[in-house]
């Protein structure tokens, strides 16, 4: 094996224990690369009061002060972006670009968090004379993250540098399937100067996630997963009284108008579906093409065709996520969809056991398939055929998840017309994967967003503080009201 057993992170220090272990995989080849713990409640209970113990000091320490192990992880990030680029590659699969393009998105996470003492400053108002009132945020305390495996380091970094630099600590879970990553965080943010306790990772899966939302020390989690895990951490978290942010999957629609541009529109919905092997929550997954789109769906199609899998197109997580894709095509083309272009058969002269899957386009999908309504989280594009823009946002509307919608058209009044009535939280004019920037949040609506607030961004920072209440009377000839 490539890596030495992968060790949970507690206290400063990577500790070792007696537990049951899984196989991670190199999706690209196929082989076993390491072997993960899975831990069990007293992991989590070692971990919690680590991060307990170190909760005092670090909430007591200056925003200003804490920012500055930020700024220091953020250059740290910039000078191993070559090898934590090959590391996510390694164990997630995604191509070169797209894994580094993990690692620059980290650093713009972190540069937000960097920000927070300006943003995050609190208010002070003379609410009558002599009688002041202010708003001081605190941390929650210990928290937990818990998250998925497309995203093996920028998805811990939505958490990680905002609910540190605000005074929490935290235990990190990251997926099962992409252990490694989250290592390399714990001690590049060690060598940054972050205080041992402030950060613990906890590897494992089921079980630890229980212990996690079990635990009566935690005061918030937040999850980022599929939308039937996110119901369940969030239930079980919320019913332990914790707050909880869970976001889930995804069904994102791009509505394509006859008016858009060919070009820029065929090659941003290929990239969009195809992008980290269609194992994005904002990836494209169905087209709406409204009324005569076919030139625009014949460029798409030339697109996709170029596109070599294991330069252009990595392979997706596991032979279980393989055999599920295929199977949504299968049955959509039973169904009666027409494929256009066909992944199903993928293989790399070099690499055949790895996972792979063509990027796939289907026309004439229906929207009662399941292929149309539920999540493939692969590199596939299901076209359902509109005759208005009416008709098009019917049928993503009638879609129960809600993260991404956009509209591709050179009209504004259309354009506007779609961000105004799409059922999703994160909406794109011209663009396939329409995630918001800090400082703006990420997050979506409907079932693929649980709780209140956002995982980033400015809509992060209620989430991981409580508000403090002040108010101060020093001047003697204030008077004395109901009020005050
Ligand atoms: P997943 O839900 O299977 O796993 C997410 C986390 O939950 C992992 O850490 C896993 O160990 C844990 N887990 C799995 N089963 C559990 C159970 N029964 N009880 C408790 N914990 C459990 O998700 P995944 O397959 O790793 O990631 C892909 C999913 O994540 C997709 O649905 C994708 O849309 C979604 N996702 C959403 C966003 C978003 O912003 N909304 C971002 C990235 C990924």
């Amino acid at each position: 094996m490539k890596y030495a057993q992968v060790r949970n992170y507690v206290g400063g220090g990577f500790v070792t224990a007696d537990l049951p272990l899984i196989d991670v995989y190199d999706p690209r080849s196929g082989h076993v690369i390491s072997r993960v713990p899975l831990s069990r409640g007293s992991e989590v209970d070692a971990a919690v009061r680590a991060a307990r113990e170190a909760l005092p000091a670090w909430s007591a320490t200056p925003i200003k002060e804490r920012v500055q192990i930020f700024f220091r992880y953020k250059t740290l990030l910039e000078r191993d972006i070559d090898s934590l680029t090959a590391l996510i590659s390694e164990e997630n699969g995604k191509i070169e670009s797209e894994a580094r393009a993990e690692i620059l998105k980290s650093a713009e996470l972190t540069e937000f968090a960097c920000s927070l003492p300006q943003i995050a400053s609190g208010e002070i108002l003379e609410v009558s004379r002599g009688v002041e009132c202010r708003v001081e945020r605190y941390p929650v305390g210990v928290v937990a993250a818990i998250t998925p495996f497309n995203f093996p380091i920028m998805v811990p970094n939505w958490s990680i540098p905002n609910a540190l630099a605000l005074g929490n600590t935290m235990i990190l879970k990251p997926s099962e399937m992409v252990p490694l990553s989250a290592g390399r965080i714990a001690e590049l943010l060690t060598e940054a100067g972050l205080p041992p306790g402030v950060l613990q990772v906890v590897h494992g899966g089921q079980e630890t996630v229980e212990a996690l939302c079990d635990h009566p020390d935690i005061a918030g989690i937040s999850f980022v997963g599929s939308t039937r895990v996110a119901k369940i951490v969030y239930r079980r978290a919320t019913s332990n009284l914790k707050r909880c942010l869970a976001l889930g999957g995804a069904k994102n629609h791009l509505i394509v108008m006859p008016d858009a541009n060919r070009e820029m529109t065929a090659a941003n919905v290929v990239a969009s579906m195809s992008g980290c092997a269609g194992q994005r929550c904002m990836a494209a997954s169905v087209m709406v093409a409204v009324s005569e789109t076919d030139h625009i769906i014949t460029r798409m199609v030339e697109h996709a065709r170029k596109m070599v899998p294991g330069r252009d197109i990595g392979p997706v997580i596991s032979p279980a996520a393989k055999e599920r894709i295929t199977r949504y095509i299968d049955e959509a083309e039973a169904d009666g969809a027409t494929v256009l272009v066909d992944g199903r058969k993928t293989t790399v002269a070099g690499h055949e056991g790895g996972f792979y899957v063509g990027p796939t386009i289907l026309d004439h999908v229906r929207p009662e398939m399941a292929i149309a309504q539920e999540e493939v989280f692969g590199p596939v594009l299901a076209i359902i055929r509109a005759k208005d823009v009416d008709e098009a946002l019917r049928i993503e509307n009638a879609s129960p998840y809600g993260n991404a919608a956009s509209v591709f058209t050179e009209s504004g009044g259309v354009a506007r017309y779609v961000m105004e009535h799409a059922s999703a939280g994160m909406v794109g004019v011209n663009v396939g994967v329409p995630v918001p920037r800090e400082p703006f949040s990420f997050g979506g609506w409907g079932e693929s967003k649980f709780g209140v607030g956002d995982i980033t961004g400015r809509g992060s920072i209620e989430f991981w503080t409580q508000a403090k209440k002040m108010t101060t009377k020093w001047n003697q000839e204030a008077g004395v009201n109901w009020m005050s």
